[in-house]
């Protein structure tokens, strides 16, 4: 006996529109704000430095502070003419270093950045989308979470939290149509990759069964699909962009 098809998924109507990208001002999150807006959402790029991207709206906002991320969200739901309903927790940074040689400024910098700073602001998020009741967030995290790599133990503790953090909402706030899923790109062509030395590189390079470093573009992908009405029964998920490295992990 062949089972009937099951009825076609019923989207999150009405569809979730607006966005706010922290570090959005360039690399990765920038190719997600880009991205986003170029799929017609109205995107808001969080900014610790420098000045908007050309075409998109930018509010300042420092992850480690929480008052900054009272104030970004304010001004960001001004801009878009209210809440935010879909967070892209981007910020973030490395300070890479072996274990016995790691000062507490390396690991108190990379836990508030990477991972407090995300749950305070995925907080802060949440009550827009519970007003709404519905919502995305997106944490983007890493495959050395899962994978662990030498000198990164503070940044693949912080990477490996967040995938707690979307499975704790989840669980949390599934029921109010809002879903949390984290996304682990591996070696992606940014800023934080360039500084490499060529004999990393290549190790890496060899280890990747795709044999490349991954764009931006194709992260952003992965993070434009969980945004979207289709995923909105996709939660708790960690989902790898990785030209295959962390598969198994
Ligand atoms: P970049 O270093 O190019 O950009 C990091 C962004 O985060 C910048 O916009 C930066 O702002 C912002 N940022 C850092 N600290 C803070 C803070 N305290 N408050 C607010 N904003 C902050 O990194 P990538 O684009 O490469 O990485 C983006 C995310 O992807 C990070 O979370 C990273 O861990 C993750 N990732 C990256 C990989 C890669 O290969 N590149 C691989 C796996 C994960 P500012 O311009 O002011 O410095």
């Amino acid at each position: 006996m062949s089972a009937a098809p099951s009825a076609a998924p019923t989207p999150d109507a009405p569809l979730g529109r607006t966005a706010l990208v922290t570090g959005g001002n360039r690399g990765i999150g920038l190719a997600i704000a880009t991205d986003l807006r170029a799929a017609g959402y109205r995107v808001v790029v969080g900014c610790r430095s420098g000045s908007a991207p050309e075409g998109l709206d930018a509010v300042p906002l420092e992850v480690q502070d929480p008052a900054s991320i009272v104030a970004a969200f304010d001004a960001a739901e001004k801009l878009l003419g209210g809440p935010v309903e879909i967070l892209v927790a981007n910020a973030g940074i490395t300070r890479d270093q072996l274990l016995l040689r790691m000062s507490d400024e390396d690991l108190d910098e990379v836990i508030a950045t990477n991972l407090a700073g995300v749950i305070r602001c995925a907080r802060r998020a949440s009550r827009g989308m519970l007003r709404l009741k519905r919502g995305r967030m997106i944490f983007i995290s890493s495959v050395v979470g899962l994978y662990g790599s030498p000198g990164q133990v503070n940044y693949a503790a912080s990477k490996a939290g967040l995938v707690g953090v979307a499975r704790s909402i989840a669980r949390e706030l599934g029921g109010r149509r809002i879903t949390a899923n984290v996304v682990a790109p591996g070696f992606i062509d940014t800023a934080m990759t360039a500084d490499l030395p060529p004999e990393r590189r290549d190790l890496y390079l060899a280890s990747i069964p795709a044999a490349r470093f991954g764009a931006t573009a194709e992260v952003a992908a992965a993070v434009r699909f969980l945004a979207s009405p289709e995923a909105g029964y996709v939660n708790g998920a960690v989902l790898p962009v990785d030209g295959g490295l962390g598969m198994g992990h």
